[in-house]
């Protein structure tokens, strides 16, 4: 039997990877910017943790949560998301009594979904959290940041859409409206939608099926529904937003995936990923700390998915990506392998971690190495052969540059090097 892997787990190759770090790096510097910290949390957590902070009657939790019995008995589940570990982790270690936190994770998550072009059932998130802020500062900061990162990774014609789902006093009576008229269509509705009609009518609102989604065009708006604090909330978000530049659309429909909202929600969406448009996605949920049996605790967060965002720098081909190698290491004969062996820990020595030396190794002719040279992108190859080794000598030879090859002694690597990587060290 041929081993494959699973259906929905992808593999990322050398040639993605870069694109993969840079992205990481960006995220990671961008975060770290704005002052907050990684938390990192376990991949399998209770599976009772996911049901009652996403909740019960969600996608994620019916259908989609790699949940299964451990060898000990116990019910444990892949995480389909952060959030829920997240705050477990912060009650746990105390994290949230009387104290403000800005964190961040990042890492794959697991939902069992029917793989399709940005969407897998092993997929990566960046998630960004902010605990014991009331709002709506916090959330105007968290959503800038986000508009920050799409700067910084080059995207464009994102589209950024907010709602508010209130508080519990809103949710009440709005719940109350749209099921009255959700029973008016109820026979058109799609069988999920049915199901949900009295369990969690607002989930019908994100329904995916078309059908579904041209009845709910004419409900009821949660806006006219809006509890005096919430609609405060909203008012400050917009206003912060606008001072801030960042172009925003009211969408009354908009709610989310995971029931623990409150307030203030937001998406990015493209239109360069069809039906996988949303490529973040967040919120207020100020309820899900004591939820979860924490002491009351405000927070706002919000999760970006990473195949999503890669597949749109694969379009927009604005990262600037490393070659494989800066440098490559050519040698030949016995003498000229061993200097070579020894020049290329010199050369990383000179040029700090941040150079690629790449040592050609398993030997070859001069033709194939500086094929492989070529290929690996450097910008300089270093030619050690026995005669260079008996002289104490290596020729530099540049690959993409119309300059004479020179040849330094070892002393004078440095200086030969100098100044042709100067990015490296800023
Ligand atoms: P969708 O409506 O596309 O199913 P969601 O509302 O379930 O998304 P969230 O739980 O908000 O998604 O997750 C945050 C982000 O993670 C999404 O905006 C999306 O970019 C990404 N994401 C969600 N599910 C997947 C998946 N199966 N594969 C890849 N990325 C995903
Ligand atoms: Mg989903």
């Amino acid at each position: 039997m041929k081993i494959q892997s699973i259906r929905g787990f992808n593999d990322v190759l050398p040639a993605d990877s870069a694109l993969w770090q840079y992205l990481f790096d960006t995220a990671r510097s961008l975060f770290e910017a704005y002052a907050y910290r990684e938390v990192r949390i376990p991949v399998v957590e209770s599976t009772a943790l996911f049901k009652r902070a996403v909740g019960e009657v969600t996608d994620v939790v019916e259908k989609e949560m790699y949940a299964f019995e451990d060898r000990g008995g116990e019910h444990v589940a892949l995480r389909p998301e952060f959030t829920a570990g997240l705050v477990r982790a912060g009650i746990e270690h105390g994290l949230f009594h009387n104290q403000q936190q800005r964190l961040w994770c990042a890492g794959p998550v697991f939902r069992y979904e029917r793989p399709q072009a940005g969407r897998y059932r092993q997929f990566h998130q960046l998630d960004v959290e902010a605990y014991g802020i009331p709002g709506p500062d916090v959330d105007v900061e968290m959503i800038a940041m986000t508009a920050r990162l799409w700067k910084a990774l080059g995207f464009q014609n994102l589209r950024l859409e907010l709602n508010s789902l209130g508080g519990p006093d809103t949710r009440s009576r709005y719940r109350a409206a749209l099921i009255e008229f959700l029973q008016q269509h109820e026979s058109s509705l799609d069988e999920d939608s049915k199901k949900r009609l009295l369990t969690n009518p607002l989930r019908v609102l994100d329904s995916k099926v078309p059908t579904t989604q041209a009845i709910v065009k004419d409900a009821p708006s949660i806006l006219d529904f809006l509890d005096p604090e919430s609609a405060a909330h909203l008012d400050g978000l917009r206003q912060g937003l606008t001072d801030l530049g960042i172009e925003h659309h009211v969408n009354p429909r908009l709610v989310r995936g995971l029931d623990y909202y409150t307030k203030g929600v937001f998406e990015w969406i493209t239109t360069e990923l069809g039906a996988q448009g949303t490529i973040c996605a967040g919120g207020r949920y100020d309820g899900l700390v004591e939820q979860l049996g924490g002491s009351p605790t405000p927070a706002v967060g919000w999760a970006a998915g990473v195949e999503r965002l890669i597949l749109l720098l694969q379009k927009a081909q604005t990262a600037a990506l490393p070659a494989e190698a800066d440098v490559y290491i050519c040698r030949f004969g016995a003498q000229g392998e061993r200097l070579g062996l020894a020049v290329a820990e010199q050369v990383r020595d000179l040029l700090g971690p941040k150079a690629r030396v790449a040592l050609n190794a398993g030997g070859g002719k001069p033709a194939a190495q500086f094929k492989r040279a070529d290929k690996s992108g450097a910008r300089v190859a270093l030619v050690i052969g026995d005669d260079e080794a008996a002289a104490g000598v290596v020729q530099v030879k540049f690959l993409r540059e119309d300059r004479p090859q020179a040849t330094v002694t070892r002393s004078e690597l440095a200086s030969a090097l100098s100044g042709l990587f100067p990015s490296k060290h800023a």
